[in-house]
């Protein structure tokens, strides 16, 4: 079964998809070597048939600097949500397009960017946010803090993101089994912080308003400490002068998410 990629090019299966576009990675960066060493080089390999037609098509578009197009800019922050929701559709059934991150499209987002969207997310290993939303170079705007963490920094990041690089779309992205809110619980209910050096401290102070607001509540408490760190990050950045009323004008959409490691599977809070 194959997919039509957003450059109107249909794909192989996944395993293929991937192996081929590393084989064509490597081949091109070898050309761009070659270019490199003799000016107009790559023109000339491009043209002289020694190389595969897709390199050669990628080359030539760089040079000639018609990019392959990427998807078009979004209307607002809804339709920025459902682009998000079809990258994640893509990643959970195995079927990424990947096709932004090639040498074209580098070259063309180093000459500006239109990310449509801002995301904060956990540092997690297993929560990189490009790859969940399948999405490419200069697509997203990207903040992550452990447990999705909230200080002046990440704000101001993220207020970067929808203020300056007028993203339409907020997303505050908790997760699965996040290992800074089970030792934030740890911490809380040991009636300590967390003994480590250094600023870890921080992160505790900081998310454990959301495991208090979960005791006693029915239902896992790690999961319901996640959703309700999601939800306060969220009221905590609609106090921002620059987020809040960016959202009441309505130029800006804020929405919280919870990514489920056993799926891959992003789900939106209501
Ligand atoms: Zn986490």
């Amino acid at each position: 079964m194959s997919i039509t990629s957003r450059r109107g090019q249909a794909s192989a299966p996944n395993t293929a998809a991937f192996t081929s576009r590393r084989r064509f990675l490597t081949t091109a960066l070898q050309t761009t070597l070659v270019a490199g060493a003799g000016g107009a080089a790559l023109t000339a390999c491009a043209d002289d048939g020694t190389t595969p037609s897709s390199v050669a098509s990628s080359a030539g578009h760089t040079l000639a600097g018609t990019y392959p197009p990427s998807a078009p800019p979004v209307a607002d922050g809804n339709q920025a949500l459902q682009r998000l929701q079809e990258g994640n559709a893509r990643f959970v059934a195995d079927r990424e397009e990947n096709l932004d991150e090639g040498i074209a499209r580098r070259v063309a987002v180093s000459k500006g960017q239109t990310p449509f969207a801002t995301v904060l997310g956990c540092v997690d290993s297993r929560v990189p946010i490009e790859l969940v939303f399948d999405q490419g170079l200069g697509d997203l705007v990207v903040v992550r803090s452990a447990g999705e963490a909230l200080d002046h920094s990440v704000t101001g990041s993220l207020e970067f993101g929808v203020a300056e690089l007028h993203t339409p779309l907020l997303m505050v992205l908790g997760h699965q089994r996040c290992g800074a809110l089970t030792a934030t619980m740890k911490a809380v209910d040991a009636g300590r912080r967390t003994a480590e050096a250094g600023e870890m401290d921080y992160l505790v102070d900081t998310l454990a308003p959301a495991v208090r607001q979960v005791a006693g509540k029915p239902g896992d408490r790690l999961t319901n400490a996640i959703h309700a760190n999601v939800d306060l990050v969220l009221a905590t950045l609609r106090q921002s002068p620059v987020i809040g009323p960016l959202e009441k004008s309505g130029k800006l959409k804020l929405v919280g998410a919870y990514y489920e490691l056993d799926t891959g599977k992003v789900m939106l809070h209501q």
